[in-house]
């Protein structure tokens, strides 16, 4: 192969090799910047064994209201009112057939709460407003279950509408054992079906 052959080729693998690395890297900083639609929730679940594991994300705005950082204490109230009810699991999620119970849940607020200290809140209150990024802002929970005859769960109903009323359309995966379905769930069908 002649050197110039060989150089070229060089070059075009660097360059292609550079592009994968950029192409990467904005996959990377698309999945840091939330693009969610507002109005609507993902929902995954997953049951293996004995466990059933839920993982929820939505879009701050649908479940406190704004995607700011929370500076006001109205608004730091609304976060923790909406981290109770996101801890109420047993008013979210009604199983048909099993026992089930809640071993674990967390929930991930991080994007909206303001973890700066009191010196830093009170600066602000005294109205020197510190500019932030507009952008979107999600906030997830992730619940454990721990149940006994996962065989016989015919069912899961959701009712994250009832206490979420702006999230009108919840995007629900699932894995139960060998099997998996995809369900969209709404104000007026809140039940997934294990088939
Ligand atoms: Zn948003």
């Amino acid at each position: 192969m002649p050197a110039t052959v060989i150089f070229f080729t060089k070059v075009c693998f660097l360059i292609l090799s550079f592009s994968c690395l950029c192409y990467g890297h904005s996959e990377h900083h698309h999945k840091t910047i939330s693009a969610h639609k507002h109005g609507e929730a993902e929902m995954s679940i997953a049951m293996e064994g004995e466990d059933i594991e839920i993982d929820l994300q939505s879009s701050a705005a649908d479940i406190v209201g704004f995607e700011h950082k929370a500076h006001k204490k109205d608004e730091k109230l609304k976060l923790a009112q909406a981290k109770l009810k996101l801890q109420a699991a047993r008013s979210i999620f009604q199983f048909e057939g099993g026992d089930c119970k809640l071993l674990e849940h967390n929930s991930d607020f991080s994007a909206v709460e303001d973890k700066r200290s009191n010196i830093a809140d009170h600066i602000h209150t005294t109205h020197i407003s510190i500019p932030e990024a507009k952008q979107h802002s999600d906030i997830s929970a992730h619940y454990h279950f721990n149940c006994t005859n996962i065989d016989h769960i015919k069912s899961l109903s959701v009712n994250l509408n009832e206490i979420f009323p702006a999230i009108e359309k919840l995007d629900v995966s699932w894995i139960k054992n060998q099997h998996q379905g995809h369900e969209e769930l709404s104000k007026n069908h809140s039940k997934v079906i294990f088939k």
